[in-house]
């Protein structure tokens, strides 16, 4: 059997340039004893995949120069040497940028089958995504009602699940994003109380309107100007969940930081995460979110692009904002539609 896969072949200098990554088809190596062979139907595109890319270690190994790129996958198992994983299994792990995946077992997950729920919400709403989210709002900034929130790359996978939760939790929510029509999707469908558009808006300025009595958390995606002009309004007591920062990941030099004076006077608190961290709580994040999608509560979006050939050059879109929410590179047929 053939495998497609592709192949980190240069560190990307700024934006992920054609060639930094390549398809090639390599033939697929035999089964050992205790092995899977993984079919990827879903494959996770990520601003975090720009950095995997990079050469340098963080969070994760850095990736070398020949790797099959790294990346998030759905898949359904095809062969079984291993006792723990059944032929038919449909299985979370980090299968790569490619379409069959060989894995001893490590790390991959399986994942309920007859929930009621679409196979790619397991990619994004109730996957890291929503648990970024969840956590990411929840655990890192105790949001209480009344609060002002306001969020950065807010029509985004991410971004649009923390408005929502940000609604259910009492806050009035103010969201961050980069069209007309993402700023009114997020307030007339999504029903936040405010939105900024920051490619037209001084956002400085919009912000002292919409948030006249400060703001008290922040959800931080993107970094650089938009932060400042955030971190400046906030008030004293305020908390930062520091989930991501775009806004640097393409950028050959040090992009401009958000106030610290104010954080400092204002002993506002600024935590980092990543997602990781709370796989072991990831029923929390599942059974309420799955709960608030069966009430109406909160909605998602998935933009599923079919063919592992489109990877490449899809991933662009996260970095200009194309992106239609949680973006997904349909590899193969899925098995449960
Ligand atoms: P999104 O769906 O939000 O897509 C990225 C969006 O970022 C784009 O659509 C664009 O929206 C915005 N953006 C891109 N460049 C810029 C820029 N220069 N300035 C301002 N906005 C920009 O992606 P995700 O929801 O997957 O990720 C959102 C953030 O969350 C990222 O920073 C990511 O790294 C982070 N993350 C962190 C995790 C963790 O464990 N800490 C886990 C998962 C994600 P617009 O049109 O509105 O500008």
């Amino acid at each position: 059997m053939q495998n497609k896969q592709w192949i980190l072949s240069s560190f990307p200098k700024g934006e992920i340039q054609d060639g930094d990554l390549v398809l090639k088809e390599q033939k697929l190596a035999e089964l050992k004893n205790n092995e899977i062979l993984i079919r990827n139907i879903y494959l996770s595109l990520d601003p975090a995949n720009r950095g995997w890319m990079s050469g340098q270690a963080s969070y994760v190994d850095a990736m070398q120069i020949g790797d099959v790129m790294r990346g998030g996958t759905i898949g359904v198992v095809e062969t079984s040497n291993n006792e723990k994983f059944k032929i038919g299994e449909i299985v979370n792990c980090m299968g790569g940028w490619q379409e069959y995946f060989i894995t001893d077992g490590k790390g991959v997950q399986i994942i309920p089958q007859n929930t009621g729920f679409p196979l790619d919400s397991f990619m994004s709403v109730l996957g890291m995504t929503g648990m970024t989210a969840y956590f990411g709002l929840l655990d890192i900034t105790n949001p209480k009602e009344g609060e002002t929130l306001v969020v950065s790359a807010a029509a985004g996978a991410v971004g649009s699940i923390v408005c929502q939760i940000g609604k259910i939790k009492g806050c009035r929510v103010i969201g961050i994003a980069g069209s007309d029509e993402k700023c009114e999707w997020l307030t007339k469908e999504l029903k936040i109380d405010g939105a900024i558009n920051h490619k037209i808006d001084n956002v400085r300025e919009k912000l002292k309107e919409l948030c006249p009595e400060g703001i008290d958390i922040y959800f931080e995606n993107v970094g650089g100007p938009i932060t400042e002009a955030v971190v400046t309004r906030m008030n004293i007591g305020g908390r930062i969940s520091l989930c991501g920062l775009i806004s640097s990941y393409n950028a050959e030099t040090v992009v401009p930081g958000p106030a610290w004076g104010n954080l400092l006077i204002k002993r506002i608190k600024l935590q980092g995460f990543i997602v990781f961290d709370y796989f072991k709580r990831a029923m929390e994040a599942f059974q309420d979110i799955g709960k608030w999608i069966h009430e109406g509560k909160l909605q998602y979006k998935n933009e599923i692009i079919p063919g592992i050939e489109n990877a490449s050059s899809s991933i662009k879109k996260l970095f200009s904002g194309e992106n239609k929410g949680k973006l997904i590179i349909q590899i193969s047929d899925d098995p449960t539609l």
